[in-house]
């Protein structure tokens, strides 16, 4: 037993879901969940299949990426993900995904404009594309540090995959249906050579308004009470 369980359970649960959905392939992607009132996160080993993965192969590791616990090596993208954590108070969940629509998306370069309203109520004003650098890098995880700043909840990284934030993992899940449901559809959209319609700018702003507005009660939650 350790007072990580329930993080290190999650993970679990939450990989092999995804993995049943198809938004997780073999080893491709990792997650994590920030460790509430620590500056530490669980995150998936590297290059380990989900469908094995158990609780104890979890690692638990701080914000200097040193080991709390855990056999396994960590994910590569560990760095990346702890800087996250460190520039957005608001999330306590990331999913790095290699889901296939949204891939195709990176390939072309396509960020998704405001497309639909629950696009910009969950994931933000536009689902941007992260400039490539090489996987498990600190070129990509200070590139990635600098661009979630701009508070948006799913971001697209050039040819490789999707990053998804949630004030918890259940959030952060939905909001992986949700772009892969939006990048289907403006690829389809894309393909028909017509132009695409956005929704109008009042509705983006309002719709964006709110999700900042529990971003901001999350933060605050979080620096009131050291996240307990
Ligand atoms: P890990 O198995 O080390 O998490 O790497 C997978 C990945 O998607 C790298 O970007
Ligand atoms: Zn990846």
């Amino acid at each position: 037993m350790s007072k990580f369980d329930s993080f290190k359970i999650q993970i679990v649960e939450t990989a092999q879901s995804l993995v049943q959905k198809g938004y997780l392939m073999a080893t491709g992607g990792n997650l994590s969940l920030r460790i509430l009132g620590q500056e530490a996160f669980a995150i998936t080993p590297s290059n380990f299949d989900y469908m094995k993965m158990t609780p104890k192969d979890v690692c638990i590791l701080d914000f200097g990426l040193n080991p709390l616990e855990g056999q396994l090596k960590p994910s590569v993208e560990s760095g990346m993900h702890g800087a996250i954590y460190q520039v957005r108070g608001d999330v306590n969940a990331i999913v790095h995904t290699h889901q296939v629509y949204a891939s195709a998306l990176t390939l072309i370069k396509a960020p998704i404009p405001a497309l639909f309203d629950e696009q910009t109520r969950f994931l933000g004003r536009s689902v941007e594309i992260i400039p490539y650098a090489p996987s498990g890098t600190g070129m990509l995880r200070d590139t990635v540090a600098k661009h979630v700043r701009s508070h948006n909840n799913a971001f697209m990284m050039q040819n490789h995959g999707a990053l998804i934030f949630g004030h918890d993992m259940e959030r952060a899940v939905h909001n992986v249906e949700i772009l892969e449901k939006c990048s289907l559809a403006y690829l389809l959209a894309l393909c028909s050579e017509r132009k695409v319609s956005k929704i109008p700018l009042a509705v983006r702003e309002i719709t964006f308004s709110k999700l900042r507005k529990d971003q901001k009660k999350v933060e605050k939650g979080i620096s009131e009470t050291g996240g307990e």
